[in-house]
């Protein structure tokens, strides 16, 4: 094994491969030190992009891409351009997100030709995502057959979910058959962030409950009581609960009988509408936060009533895990929202004095990539922001897999 002076042995590539994305990073489990990171985007279109940050240098370069198996490779090149080989680097495993596991996988997993199978069987649980996940294992796996292969699930943290909080109460014959329930996602992000936040609090991870907010283009929150999730907005898909960038979150079942009946539309028409043309962009016409809260500040009425609406589900379901754990020790944000719109914790938490949550303004307004505390001290909730990080989070698991295996 050769030592390559950029990428030390014992790090992990972490692959988190979209339906026209490919977002990738080499880090150290351990330092943390990240030697690497990069996003192909626009894959399978006419053009396609890499932007590559290798030992400390930076290339943008346009190209075309027309597969996932050719993004990866050529990403191998640009390494290779920078002196290294993925092959010969030392690196412990590949970590590759999956969004969807099923009922089958709750916990980081090596990747076997049986564990593959298992992905591509419940890939109809979550079709826009868990596809792509595959072919860069696939992908990856032939290009770096030496390297343990690991999938890390963003449902695996809500497995074990409260029956009365994962079933939906739909008939249980067809929920059962179907494999209906609430999975949650995001849980690699939840269960990172709660574990940083218990550690900044110094406290025991299992005794502090935490209402977490991952508020980023996708958004959602969970209810932890000592270190198990008993509650999360998300659902049997990506789309439930909070208001997103560009998803509806909660909306009446009913509205998609009434598209397809009176409006005429196709199941892959609602699927579209409800996914990428509603949330934040479907009632102002932008989903970038920070375009939002810009038209909010000059008076734009549809970013307000886009800000009023998300905020009003953002409030409704804090007040549920309020109610639901009972005793709540931390409120944390986190995801490119909730770490950086000072607005949206402000608004999102205003007035709830009488509940015991005093956000201070001057700490609030501070900007930090450090977890830090926005609340008073007197507060009885401690609100604090965690920058989140899945990438590193991802590493870690996949490192213990290989190592425990
Ligand atoms: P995802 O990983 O879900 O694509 P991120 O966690 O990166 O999303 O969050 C993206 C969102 O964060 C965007 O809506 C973006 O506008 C918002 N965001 C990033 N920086 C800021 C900021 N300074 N103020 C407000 N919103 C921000």
């Amino acid at each position: 094994m050769t030592d390559s002076p950029i990428v030390r042995p014992g790090a992990v590539l972490v692959i988190n491969a979209g339906s026209s994305s490919l977002k990738y990073q080499i880090v150290d489990p351990l330092t943390e030190d990240v030697y690497a990171d990069g996003l192909a985007e626009r894959i399978g279109e006419k053009t396609s992009s890499i932007k590559h940050e290798c030992g400390g240098r930076e290339q943008k370069i346009e190209l075309s891409l027309p597969d996932h198996r050719a993004a990866i490779a050529k990403v191998m090149e640009l390494f290779a351009g920078d002196g290294v080989n993925l092959t010969q680097a030392g690196l412990v495993a590949v970590g590759h997100r999956v969004v969807h596991g099923g009922r089958s996988f709750h916990e980081p997993t090596l990747v076997t030709p049986f564990v593959r199978e298992e992905i591509a069987r419940i890939a109809p649980l979550a079709p826009l995502h868990n596809p792509p996940n595959l072919v860069g294992i696939d992908a990856v796996t032939e290009l770096l057959p030496d390297v343990p292969a690991v999938v890390v699930f963003d449902t695996a943290f809500f497995h074990d979910l409260p029956a009365e909080s994962s079933t939906y109460a739909l008939n249980a014959d067809v929920a059962k058959e179907y494999a209906i329930r609430r999975y949650g996602f995001h849980g690699t992000s939840h269960a990172y962030v709660s574990r940083r936040a218990a550690e900044f609090l110094n406290r025991p991870y299992d005794e502090v409950n935490q209402i977490v907010l991952h508020l980023g283009n996708g958004a959602s929150m969970s209810a932890i009581r000592g270190g198990r999730p008993i509650d999360t907005t998300m659902g049997m898909t990506p789309l439930e609960g909070l208001v997103m960038g560009t998803r509806t979150g909660d909306i009446d079942p009913g509205i998609t009988f009434q598209l397809a009946r009176v409006a005429g539309m196709s199941i892959d028409d609602i699927d579209r509408l409800y996914n990428k043309e509603s949330g934040l962009k479907g009632l102002c016409g932008d989903n970038d936060f920070r375009s939002v809260l810009e038209r909010v500040d000059a008076g734009d009425e549809a970013a307000e009533l886009a800000f009023g609406v998300y905020l009003h589900r953002l409030r409704h379901y804090i007040g549920a895990y309020l109610i639901e754990l009972g005793h709540v020790d931390a409120i944390v944000f986190t995801a490119g929202v909730g770490e950086n719109a000072v607005a949206v914790r402000a608004e999102g938490l205003k007035d709830l004095e009488n509940f015991g949550i005093v956000i201070d303004a001057d700490r609030n307004a501070v900007r930090s990539p450090e977890p830090r505390v926005i609340s008073t001290d007197d507060s009885a909730i401690t609100v604090l922001v965690v920058p989140t990080n899945e990438e590193l989070e991802i590493a870690r698991q996949s490192a213990a897999v290989v190592d425990g295996g």
